[in-house]
């Protein structure tokens, strides 16, 4: 259920709106749009008498939202999010008009090699670092992770280089950890329907970064940032991260499809990875033109400064030399829709 205010309503009235919803044991999400704040109400079991609230001062109307999402979708509110993330360099925009990169190696391996990374990276106009402290691989026997040391190494590359951290959080455990080192916190595919890690990440302060699931729906995908709304964190934006299909000259296919099918339904932005979307360091910059054509709001890119070395995800890692490369021509086509780069 959604309660549409007026576009002239007071904050008090917005504000009586919402205690009259939480007076009823539901629990209200005020959305400020552009034109107008619209009221989500959830935590309701069935149908909803809602009567009482078309009559405060303020309501233009209650209306059921009949989709299974609520705070994620376009009816809640019609722009697009622009998702924020300060750094020390500035700010990074996704969303609206705006492409945000971010690039880094898949594991945190040594300071050594996150420094020469970082400095690739920085070189390369890109203001976000990702790397993963906490690794969720499919053999237990692959490299795991630096946990809290990659942590470490992480915060000295943002106190060195001036980057953002994005970094993954893979339990509850290692989220209250990430939480305190990270700018965003990315919760990865593997983890898409963990529903306990979900609204632990709708509590923490942090925005989140939510991959879509290897196998998952564009419906389950949303309801899984439903899940991280609904604990009262708006900073989300979600990222194509390709799905399992029959084609075996690709790691994963990576479905770009659903970029529109996103922002026709959804406010949030969408970011694509074309390295996991892939598998293949040849095929990433392909791949990544074909995203800001298609409209996404990000891209996330790995970048490793000897790929051949890496630990986990080298085949897919390009080198710091050719992000730039790949920088320049986002650009470039992002231009032509008007959008910026940042
Ligand atoms: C990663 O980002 O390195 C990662 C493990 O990605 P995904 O969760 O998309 O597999
Ligand atoms: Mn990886």
């Amino acid at each position: 259920m959604l309660v549409v205010m007026q576009s002239h309503a007071t904050e008090p009235q917005i504000r009586a709106v919402c205690e009259r919803i939480e007076s009823l044991g539901l629990k209200a999400h005020p959305i400020p749009g552009a034109l107008r704040t619209a009221i989500g109400i959830t935590g309701n079991k069935g149908a909803l008498d809602l009567g009482v609230l078309e009559s405060l001062p303020g309501v233009i109307e209650c209306i059921p939202v009949s989709k299974p999402y609520k705070l994620v979708s376009r009816d809640v509110k019609e722009e697009d999010t622009i998702l924020r993330i300060p750094t020390p360099s500035g700010d990074v925009l996704f969303g609206g008009k705006h492409v945000g990169l971010v690039g880094g190696p898949c594991a945190v391996e040594t300071e050594e090699q996150c420094f020469t990374t970082a400095e690739g990276v920085k070189k390369a106009g890109v203001k976000l670092f990702r790397g993963g402290a906490y690794k969720p691989r499919t053999s237990p026997y692959s490299f795991q992770g630096l946990g809290e040391d990659g942590l470490k190494i992480l915060a000295q590359v943002r106190k060195h280089y001036g980057l953002g951290i994005i970094t993954e959080a893979i339990d509850n455990e290692s989220l209250d950890l990430v939480e305190e080192y990270a700018d965003v916190i990315q919760i990865g595919a593997r983890n898409m329907q963990n529903f306990s890690l979900l609204k632990r990440a709708g509590r923490a302060k942090k925005p989140i970064l939510l991959k879509r699931g290897m196998s998952a729906t564009l419906d389950e995908f949303l309801m899984a940032a439903e899940y991280v709304l609904s604990e009262g964190n708006y900073n989300v934006m979600l990222c194509e991260r390709g799905v399992r299909t029959f084609a075996d000259h690709s790691r994963n296919t990576l479905d770009l499809t659903i970029i529109p099918a996103v922002k026709k339904r959804s406010h949030l932005p969408i970011l694509v990875d074309p390295s996991h979307g892939t598998g293949k360091r040849h095929k990433v910059l392909p791949l990544s033109r074909a995203a800001a054509a298609v409209g996404a709001d990000g891209l996330l890119i790995e970048v490793h400064h000897a790929p051949d070395q890496a630990l986990s995800d080298g085949m897919q890692s390009i080198l710091p030399t050719e992000l730039a490369e790949l920088v320049d021509e986002v650009r470039q086509i992002a231009a032509v829709l008007h959008r910026e780069v940042n």
